[in-house]
């Protein structure tokens, strides 16, 4: 069978979907933070070679649907037979659509970087075929950069939702010119605001996402009070928290090492996420956590009904005593808990090997970058 095209990334939340690659790359590939297409050229590929893509994704459908019994239960051995008589590339292509069947097949993300760079006309005309092809999908997402989407109409954004478009996610990170500067992040909070209203009127949903730490330590509250002017003026349905991690191979990173960016304790980040939540105002914005970067993971809710419960997780843990708190940031960096509330399930062991890992990094410079570089592992 011939293969399709897979791309490198997608939101956690489309982890059910299926992964249609539109455009390779990104349009910009300059965020000095990432480095993710740094080596790939940006291209968007043509109707005739995605609709290829659909009608291959439709037979390995076809050929999974086989082992669909009427009960609707799988013979997932007997997929798992056929995945291994298979060479590897095309192993990928069915095990992908045979996956996503099997947790329903309601769902397409549409790769790569910046799908909204391809024409309005062609994205109508790929997402037509793929409703025609996948008549069972219910919603349909993809990445869209701020500055471009800044440009689409919300007439135009309508048109795309009439098409079977239904979410956008793009990565804000900021909504704070100096930050948005800082990053290179090439579009300003004013663009965010425009391309964020036009979505919104135009019916879609957005998804926009934020970075606590991204402004470094100078930065730290205008990155978070203009993230929380951009939520207020734009009412997204989630802001999701992707904490920042200042990777080895990135600009940020040369910056770091020069001394001109210093790094956000976890601490500061914690708070960043706190005046996001006290600053938005009016909107019915849910704040999501879906990340194992982010340190509070159960920092989640709506921005009208859980503010109150987000802001109390936030200051149990700021409350804690500085020790404490320097050993739930290693024990949740290390993955031996999710939230406070586990700390005192920790082994005895356990806990005396995080004390000693505090004790050896009493320099609180030292300690930030050993955080920084345990998160960057999940990136
Ligand atoms: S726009 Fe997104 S994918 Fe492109 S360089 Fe920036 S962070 Fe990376």
């Amino acid at each position: 069978m011939e293969t399709y095209r897979i791309g490198p990334i997608r939101p956690p939340s489309e982890a059910a979907s299926l992964l249609l690659q539109v455009t390779q790359g990104c349009t910009w590939n300059k965020c000095k933070f990432c480095n993710l297409y740094r080596h790939t050229r940006f291209r968007a590929y043509t109707i005739d070679s995605i609709k290829e893509d659909i009608d291959r994704m439709a037979l390995y459908a076809q050929k999974a649907l086989k082992n669909k019994r009427e009960d609707g239960t799988w013979d997932v051995d007997r997929i798992n037979e056929e995945l291994s008589a298979m060479p590897q590339e095309q192993q990928n292509c069915y095990y992908v659509v045979a996956m996503w069947l099997l947790n329903g097949g309601k769902s397409v993300f549409l790769q790569d970087g910046n799908t909204l760079a391809l024409s309005g006309g062609k994205l109508t005309e790929v997402l037509v075929y793929l409703r025609k092809v996948f008549p069972q999908i219910e919603r349909i997402t993809s990445y869209g950069r701020a500055e471009n989407l800044s440009r689409v109409s919300a007439q135009e954004f309508a048109e795309l939702k009439a098409a079977g478009l239904d979410r956008i996610h793009s990565g804000y990170e900021s909504g704070s010119d100096e930050v948005l500067k800082l990053a290179n992040k090439g579009v300003t909070a004013q663009q965010q605001i425009i391309a964020g209203q036009n979505i919104k009127a135009g019916g879609l949903e957005l998804s926009v996402y934020f970075m606590p730490g991204l402004g470094g330590r100078a930065l730290s509250r205008q990155n978070a009070e203009g993230m929380a002017n951009v939520v207020s003026q734009v009412n997204p349905d989630f802001v999701r928290i992707r904490t920042a991690a200042v990777k080895p191979g990135t600009e940020l990173y040369e910056d770091y090492e020069r001394g001109d960016f210093v790094l956000c304790s976890d601490d500061e980040k914690a708070m960043e996420i706190r005046t996001l939540i006290t600053e938005t105002k009016g909107v019915d914005t849910r704040i999501v956590s879906d990340h194992i970067v982010n340190l509070l993971q159960a920092v989640k809710g709506s921005l009208t009904t859980d503010k109150e419960k987000m802001l109390r997780i936030i200051d149990d843990y700021l409350e804690l005593p500085e020790r404490e708190r320097k050993l739930f940031q290693i024990a949740r960096r290390l993955g031996h808990v999710i939230s406070l509330k586990e700390m005192p399930r920790l082994s005895p062991a356990g806990r005396a090997k995080f004390e000693q890992l505090v004790d050896e990094t009493p320099d609180d410079s030292q300690w930030n970058e050993k955080m920084n570089a345990l998160i960057g592992r999940y990136i």
